[in-house]
């Protein structure tokens, strides 16, 4: 059978709003979902009423109707070009098709002509307060029939009056938050374009003060997620809804006030004409609202602190559209709870670093894909007391095809918060372990220490994979090691520990690095199964003339070497930090002096050129 071909003239009309009216239609969200029980009693009472076989609630799609809900019609969705519903949009009067056989827009429809050989067609638009028509409800039956009756035309109006009413009333449950009832981000996002949209408005009318977004964090996640892991959903549940009780009772009268998403709140406050009082005005709600929520919460008796930021934009400001405004107070939100301030306005200087953050972090995945972004640089190291290269530290570089040069002291602590930390690894041990494998064919035996976050150790199959690219690549256990520093993001220690215990199996090397800073404290020297500590640089670098550096330096060797460990100094600059180190019996130093990190062809050339001897010393 030939496909049938709508002729032109049989073309449902396209309406005037049809963009609009696409885009309210995607707003509903009503498109593939499933039944409702709602909607399906709607088309049942219309098939009861208007005695028919078939009643549809029909959604015009671009290119298709979608059945809602549907009675005697066992398809879900047919062709645009085949809707009859399609042809009811533009008028209020509901369409009529007595007998579709001597209509000419549908005598050859494949719906008339065959299954379900519609004959009479009665269809009322469905129609959105500002006038846009999503679809239809409508009835259809399989024989003739003269007009409805004015009592099946009203029946019908008030169908699709009904189902409008219930389409609405979806929404707007959907516009809420369930835990406290407070209006959700959608609303809230809503409500700022709705201003927005209004703005140009309300200023030529006068009305100049400034509208004020305000976003509440009521609790940092980690802390929220503590409190549901501890104490239950239940408490966290309660710990919500006093949050917005609180909120709501310390708002000004015409304030709107949302609940985002887990602990986080936000408030539209509107300012006041007289301009005078208009800041004083803004504190005070301020105030008001970060001694509200920074008092503790009671739970079953038990009093629970959380830390809480506030951050706001004023509107006038910027501008942005709604979600530009909700991630600029979210900022600065941000910002007050990292600062420890009461509340902060948006920074855009500190925003710009935020930016770029999740620049980098965006573009770091096609980075790693890319041949030519990421690179490793090699720097020696030497044995203190043959001054000779007994290795090199591998190190990561980035060159972004838009910023430049990014260091690894910038993007590493970034993947290292996302799940990219593991991947980027990856890469660099895939990478070192390539370079490594062709050196060795070459006659060049160094190992290679490449640096690890303590992130990496807590997934759990870090050292099996270890083990199965060392086996890939052809290489020894003991043509590298692992430099590791203790994370301030910290995760499951006893893992931890499993990974190090089994790659020291493997007959891998580990080095603790930037030893003396942040958290390496000495229980954790005590605890990690290493075998070599590294003296951050801070160190080192003043270490010929600063005292205090020199009385910490000698008592870390001493300590390490009591406790086996060899002692690595890195950011050796100087002579004299070269010789004080090697007299106070420092094993490994590494540094600028002996050599910058290098490319790989270049670092073969410093390797050509002989061993490093620093001229102060008899060879
Ligand atoms: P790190 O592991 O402590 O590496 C030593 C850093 O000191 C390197 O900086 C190196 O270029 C620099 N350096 C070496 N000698 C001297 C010196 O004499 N003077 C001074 N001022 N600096 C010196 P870089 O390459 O910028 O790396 C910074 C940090 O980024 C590294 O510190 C390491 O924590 C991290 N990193 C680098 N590559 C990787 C990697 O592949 N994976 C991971 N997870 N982290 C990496
Ligand atoms: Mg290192
Ligand atoms: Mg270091």
């Amino acid at each position: 059978m030939k496909p049938y071909m709508t002729p032109a003239s049989a073309l449902p009309p396209i309406p005037d709003r049809e963009e609009d009216r696409l885009a309210a239609l995607r707003r509903y969200e009503l498109l593939d979902t499933p039944a409702e029980p709602a909607f399906d009693q709607i088309t049942r009472l219309a098939a009861k009423l208007l005695k028919v076989p078939v009643a549809l609630i029909s959604l015009v799609d671009r290119d298709r109707q979608w059945f809602k809900s549907r009675i005697g019609l066992p398809v879900q969705e047919t062709p645009r070009a085949h809707a009859f519903c399609a042809h009811a949009l533009e008028s209020d009067a509901i369409l009529v098709v007595g007998d579709a056989r001597r209509d000419e827009r549908f005598a050859g429809n494949p719906l008339v002509t065959g299954d379900p050989n519609i004959r009479f067609y009665a269809g009322a638009p469905l129609r959105t307060a500002d006038g846009l028509a999503l679809g239809t409800i409508c009835v259809i039956d399989d024989q003739p029939r003269a007009a409805l009756t004015p009592e099946e035309e009203e029946a019908l109006r008030d169908l699709s009056a009904m189902t409008m009413a219930h389409i609405e009333a979806r929404r707007a449950v959907g516009y809420l938050h369930p835990v406290t009832s407070l209006s959700n981000r959608f609303r809230f996002l809503a409500d700022l374009d709705a201003m927005i949209a209004n703005r140009e408005g309300n200023a030529a009318a006068g009305d100049d003060a400034p509208t004020v977004a305000v976003v509440i964090d009521t609790a940092a996640s980690e802390q929220y997620a503590q409190l549901t892991r501890v104490l239950g959903q239940v408490c966290a549940d309660a710990f919500e809804v006093d949050c917005a009780r609180r909120l709501a009772g310390c708002l000004p009268e015409r304030a709107r006030l949302y609940h985002l998403s887990p602990a986080r709140f936000a408030c539209i406050l509107f300012g006041r004409p007289d301009r005078e009082e208009r800041d004083d005005d803004l504190e005070a709600t301020l105030d008001r609202i970060s001694a509200a929520i920074r008092s503790p919460f009671q739970y079953q008796g038990v009093p629970i602190a959380s830390s809480t930021g506030i951050g706001f934009v004023r509107l006038p400001d910027s501008a942005a559209g709604s979600v530009e405004l909700l991630r600029a107070a979210s900022s600065a939100a941000h910002q007050s709870l990292e600062e420890q301030k009461p509340w902060c306005t948006y920074d855009e200087e500190q925003d710009r670093a935020a930016h770029r953050a999740f620049l980098l972090l965006r573009s770091l995945t096609e980075a790693m894909a890319a041949q030519d972004q990421l690179h490793i640089a090699y720097q020696p190291k030497v044995d203190l007391r043959t001054d000779r290269c007994i290795g090199a530290e591998a190190l990561l570089r980035w060159t972004h095809p838009e910023l430049g040069p990014v260091s690894p002291a910038e993007f590493v602590p970034l993947a290292e918060r996302t799940a990219l930390v593991r991947p980027l690894t990856e890469w660099v041990i895939g990478a070192v372990l390539r370079q490594v494998a062709q050196w060795h064919r070459q006659g060049i035996a160094l190992p290679v220490s490449i640096n690890i976050s303590m992130l990496d150790l807590g997934t759990g199959d870090f050292a099996d994979r270890v083990e199965s690219m060392l086996d890939r690549h052809g290489v020894r256990a003991d043509w590298i090691d692992f430099e590791v520093t203790e994370s301030a993001l910290m995760t499951d220690r006893a893992e931890v520990d499993r990974q190090l215990h089994r790659l020291r199996r493997l007959g891998i090397a580990v080095e603790i690095d930037d030893f003396g800073t942040g958290q390496s404290a000495l229980s954790y020297l005590k605890d990690i199964p290493a075998t070599a500590v590294k003296i951050d640089q801070r160190f080192i670098r003043s270490i010929a003339t600063e005292r205090s550096d020199q009385i910490m330096v000698r008592s870390t060797i001493d300590l390490a070497h009591d406790l086996g460990y060899l002692v690595i100094a890195e950011g050796v600059e100087t002579q004299e930090a070269y010789d004080w180190l090697r007299l106070h019996g420092c094993d490994i130093g590494q540094g600028y002096l002996m050599s910058r990190p290098l490319p790989p062809a270049a670092f073969e050339a410093w390797l050509a050129a002989g061993a490093f001897r620093p001229a102060a010393l008899p060879a």
